[in-house]
């Protein structure tokens, strides 16, 4: 499987960026994880015709993980008019906060899957299933396994009992790192650069790249303090490259 990172801030992006989104691809297969502010004209770049996208994960409805899907919904549906585009997208998402869930909807441009703790999806032969993190609105981390091989998002959230259990062994962990560890209280609903790393450490991950970045933070820094804990390979997310899993 091949990751290509289309954006990689949060809660809001830096010049010419883009929040939260990313391409997993094999042979047979495109699935966009996440479709934040931004993400759908580098979405283009790299899959121009939307007939060959398979399927649609959000993570939760936080505006830099689903804003985008608010202008795609126009391009899936005049694309059908002009007939460059046949059916609806599949996209699975959380069925909440519902006035969000309903927004997203446009002339049956999406067919909307409601995603649980204990949802199982097979898109073509990649496997997706779902962790319910700690965050303030309901979001989903998710794991997309394909011989023998996995690969998991974190989406959004706080260190929580449980996350480590269903990250274990994946060969690439993608996963937030939103503030340095100086910057935690309880009131934060992110990891830092060092929470994530102990995740990481504790799953026994083969590869980790962070994401979801603070304009206002060095990614760096991020890095650095993520670094000091995890020995293995550890690389920033950054936008329009690909990782391999
Ligand atoms: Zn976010
Ligand atoms: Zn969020």
């Amino acid at each position: 499987m091949k990751l290509t990172v289309l954006g990689c801030y949060g809660p809001y992006p830096k010049a010419s960026g883009a929040c939260s989104g990313y391409l997993l691809q094999d042979e047979e297969t495109k699935i966009l994880i996440d479709c934040g502010n931004g993400v759908f004209s580098k979405l283009l770049n790299h899959c121009n015709d939307l007939s060959k996208l398979d399927a649609i994960f959000i993570s939760h409805m936080h505006p830099d993980h689903m804003s985008d899907l608010m202008v795609m919904r126009y391009a899936i549906k005049i694309k059908q008019m002009f007939g460059r585009l046949e059916k609806p997208i599949p996209i699975y998402l959380p069925a909440n906060p519902s006035e969000e869930y309903e927004r997203i909807q446009y002339e049956g441009a999406f067919v909307r899957n409601i995603i649980h703790e204990g949802t199982e999806v097979n898109v073509n032969t990649i496997r997706v299933t779902f962790k319910k993190t700690d965050h303030p609105l309901e979001c989903y981390a998710m794991a997309f396994e394909k011989d023998r091989k996995k690969f998991v998002y974190s989406g959004d959230t706080k260190y929580f009992d449980g996350f480590v259990d269903f990250v274990k062994g994946s060969n690439l962990l993608l996963c937030e790192a939103n503030v340095l560890h100086k910057h935690m209280n309880e009131n934060v609903p992110h990891l830092s650069g060092r929470q994530a790393a102990e995740i990481a450490v504790k799953a026994d991950v083969q590869k980790m790249v962070l994401t979801h970045f603070l304009p206002e933070i060095a990614v760096a820094d991020v890095v650095e303090e993520a670094k000091e804990v995890f020995p293995h390979i550890l690389q920033p997310a950054e936008e329009g490259k690909c990782y391999f899993i």
